[in-house]
């Protein structure tokens, strides 16, 4: 855990958020400012600044396994969905504890801003 990072203190629970799904692993939550329909941000309860930090790619494997079981579990797996994990400056990272974000529940068009 660390102290000064919003997504570890929503992992924890001392920050609300929305959750809609979580393991002993993952935590999954909507969005504050959702992009579609559908956005949901999957995290580790474990703090990785970045996807490069993930050094096993077992929990990398695992992580997008989750993302899968939330998007069934919101009905968006048949119709289609987007997973984007941003990695520092210039893939738009603002929140620097990895997350994959989830999005569906419209056509996502291609390729993005
Ligand atoms: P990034 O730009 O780092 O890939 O995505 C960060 C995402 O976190 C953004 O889509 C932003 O709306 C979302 N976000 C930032 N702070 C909070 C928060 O406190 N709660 C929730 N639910 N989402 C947040
Ligand atoms: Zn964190």
């Amino acid at each position: 855990m660390n102290s000064d990072c919003i997504f570890c203190k929503i992992a924890s629970g001392e920050i609300p958020a929305e959750l809609v799904y979580q393991n002993e692993e993952f935590v999954a939550f909507r969005d504050l400012n959702p992009q579609a329909p559908v956005h949901v941000l999957l995290i580790p309860r474990n703090h990785y600044p970045t996807v490069t930090d993930m050094e096993d790619p077992a929990v990398i494997g695992r992580a997008i396994q989750a993302a899968g079981e939330v998007a069934k579990k919101l009905n968006i797996d048949n119709d289609g969905f987007r997973l984007v994990i941003n990695c520092r400056d210039n893939g738009g990272q603002t929140v620097y504890h990895m997350h994959v974000h989830i999005l569906g529940g419209r056509f996502m068009t291609w390729p993005p801003g």
